[in-house]
């Protein structure tokens, strides 16, 4: 188990150290800032919609390594996804680092399951899905993810 924590870390190490689609998107079609004023984690996630699906997807943005990596293999992950698909797989998401329980049936969340290990740590929600509140702003139009308290 702790070598599973471990090649966890790396691989959440990895990312935040090299973070895939970090960069600006000038034709975004639509964009949000999230701010986590508990750790000091703030992004942009920029967005390219082809109708209902995420055609391009990047961030940018600083914080800790839990956020970064977070923001980066969420960019991953849903470059092609509807939706419909995305806010699946944030509720999906949240549920798994919040120690809700497995993810649903039929759920694929494949990599994002790295972060599992943050519903050890419940200060750091918050920096493993900041990337996800924004994103959810950004499908909905909303220039400021809000976090929950
Ligand atoms: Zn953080």
């Amino acid at each position: 188990m702790s070598d599973l924590r471990d090649l966890y870390q790396e691989v959440i190490l990895e990312h935040s150290k090299a973070p895939r689609n970090f960069h600006e998107m000038p034709g975004a079609d639509r964009k949000a800032d999230g701010d986590n004023p508990l750790c000091g984690d703030h992004y942009t996630v920029y967005l390219h919609m082809e109708g209902d699906a995420i055609r391009d997807i990047s961030f940018q943005g600083a914080g800790c390594a839990i956020s970064k990596a977070s923001a980066s293999m969420m960019t991953q992950v849903l470059k092609g996804k509807t939706r419909a698909e995305a806010e699946r797989l944030f509720d999906e998401f949240h549920r798994l680092v919040t120690g809700q329980g497995l993810p649903a049936e039929g759920a694929d969340l494949g990599k994002l399951a790295v972060f599992s290990g943050v519903s050890e740590f419940p200060a750091r929600v918050k920096c493993a899905t900041l990337a996800w509140h924004t994103l959810h702003a950004a499908l909905q139009g909303e220039a400021e993810a809000a976090l929950p308290d």
